[in-house]
């Protein structure tokens, strides 16, 4: 094992006291009280961030709405607004190591993947800077009598509450700030409590760009209290959340009380079918890639796998193959292709799902141990003897465990797969090219990999059926959530 070196820009940022950013200033929050930072490679201690309160909330939500109600940022020109995300996007990228390398300390997740995070992120800031001078209304033709003039505009909706997740700090940030800036809002960024740190540096590389005073603040501490006094604050106009579907539950209540707009980005348990005629060459390293990548942790990963009968054992085989064969390490060992889960309390429920499904009469057939003595490691799992009544078949697990069932054809496999309270993604397998169409019609889920288990793009709408979700980010869709649409009559 060969860990990388810290760089100087990690080492200094770690070494700072870490605040909230309210306004243009970095300040400390009004208790003094923190969280300590776990690494969850080894379970160590890297740092310690603000724990805020409600009054600081007040404040970064007053901050956000002064920037909004009196500031430039809703009235600049949109080519200024354009150029000055591009100019953010740069100052990611000159700190692109720095970022990627707070962000395998934070998460654990290995530096190669947390480098394609980090330019993901940018990515995404610069797919919305394209869009900051493409917001436009339409004219009508109306059926009124009389003469009129009509058109609509595009407005930017208001002060922001953008909370995020653990499992891509960086990338869930970036996806909501893109869009959120490009359309004139402001914004108040809640991070996870566990993975707080790339967002902070984010603000700081936000402020330095030239980023207006106000127009990001950035409030760090628990769900229960820094996230519910930011969701059911009375001067948020709108809520974007990507988390569990449980909170996601309590944000659309805090929503509906304020009659906020929201958008909910939640949990899946998603089906990958493989058919008879798949390529198997293919199919067996994306289906196992696509459940052990980030350890399991992707909201999107096809995490129960349906394969037709005759091809099951030599399905299940290859992919177990392919999880025994992946790395699980440091995130910081450039080896590394399997990271740790994100903290004890995320190891505590991932193996409390497998001890479940042993009771529920499922069987390990690859993996389900935890790997070395230190962090939160846990091997590539495969569970068979699976049925859909089980709760390691309904529920979302978020770890590297798949839960497998053979079906005898396409009805059944269709039918197993639309069998769940979820609906983010799902995946088919086949060489029949109109029939991949025709069943990529009937599953119900947001977005459909064929031939693929893995797919994601800026330009793409994202977002879930059922209880995976409300609304769509990325591409337009994830612009118009950010947006007000106001209708203008003109009698002529
Ligand atoms: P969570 O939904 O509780 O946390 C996500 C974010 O919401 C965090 O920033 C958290 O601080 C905040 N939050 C929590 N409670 C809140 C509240 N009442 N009001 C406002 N904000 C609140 O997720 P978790 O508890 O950290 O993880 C539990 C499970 O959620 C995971 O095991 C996984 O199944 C799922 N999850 C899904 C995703 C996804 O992308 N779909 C991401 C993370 C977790």
């Amino acid at each position: 094992m060969s860990l990388i070196e810290l760089s100087p820009a990690t080492r200094s940022f770690l070494s700072k006291d870490k605040k909230i950013l309210i306004g243009k200033d970095w300040v400390n929050p009004s208790a003094d009280s923190g969280i300590d930072v776990i690494n969850p490679s080894d379970g160590k201690q890297l740092a310690r961030i603000a724990d805020a309160a409600q009054a600081d909330v007040d404040r970064a939500v007053a901050a956000a709405r002064h920037a909004f109600d009196e500031g430039p940022w809703p009235q600049m020109k949109p080519g200024a607004r354009a150029r000055l995300l591009q100019q953010i996007a740069d100052a990611m990228e000159a700190a692109h190591e720095e970022l990627s390398q707070l962000e395998t300390l934070d998460t654990g997740k290995p530096i190669n993947l947390a480098r394609g995070d980090v330019f993901a992120a940018i990515g995404a800031m610069r797919y919305y800077a394209g869009w900051a001078d493409k917001i436009t209304g339409t004219t009508h033709n109306i059926n009124m009598p009389g003469d009129h003039h009509v058109y609509t505009i595009k407005e930017p909706a208001g002060v922001a509450a953008l909370i995020v997740p653990w499992n891509y700090p960086i990338v869930m940030a970036a996806m909501k700030l893109g869009p959120c800036l490009a359309a004139g809002c402001t914004a108040v960024l809640k991070p996870a409590e566990d993975t707080s740190l790339t967002a902070l540096r984010m603000g700081e590389i936000f402020l330095d760009a030239g980023l207006p005073e106000g127009v990001l603040n950035i409030v760090t501490g628990y769900g229960h209290s820094v996230g519910s006094a930011l969701a059911n604050h009375p001067g948020v106009d709108k809520i974007a959340f990507t988390g569990s579907t449980q909170t996601g539950k309590t944000i659309a209540h805090a929503a509906a009380d304020g009659l906020k707009k929201v958008s909910l980005e939640l949990g899946g348990k998603s089906p990958n079918i493989i058919m008879p005629d798949a390529d198997l060459e293919k199919a067996i390293p994306s289906s196992a890639m696509g459940i052990f990548w980030n350890s399991g942790q992707t909201c999107t990963a096809p995490s129960r796998l349906y394969v037709h009968e005759d091809i099951i054992d030599k399905v299940i085989e290859g992919i177990g193959a392919v999880g025994a064969s992946l790395k699980i390490g440091q995130g910081m060992d450039e080896d590394s292709q399997i990271g740790p889960l994100i903290s004890q309390r995320q190891f505590d429920r991932v193996t409390g799902y497998l001890d479940t499904g042993m009771e529920e009469g499922a069987e390990i057939a690859v993996g389900g141990k935890r790997h070395g003595d230190d962090g939160y490691f846990l091997e590539p799992t495969i569970i068979n003897r699976t049925d859909n009544s089980m709760r390691i078949v309904r529920e979302e697990i978020f770890g590297p465990v798949l839960v497998t069932q053979s079906f005898k054809d396409e009805e059944e496999a269709i039918a197993l797969a639309n069998d769940s309270d979820y609906g983010l993604a799902g995946a088919i397998w086949t060489q029949d090219i109109s029939r991949a169409h025709k069943m990529a019609k009937r599953l119900r889920a947001g977005i459909i990999g064929v031939n693929t288990a893995m797919g994601a793009d800026w330009d793409v709408p994202l977002g879930g059926y059922k209880q995976s979700g409300v609304g769509r980010e990325n591409g337009k869709d994830g612009l118009e959530l950010y947006l007000q649409t106001k209708s203008v009559f003109t009698a002529l």
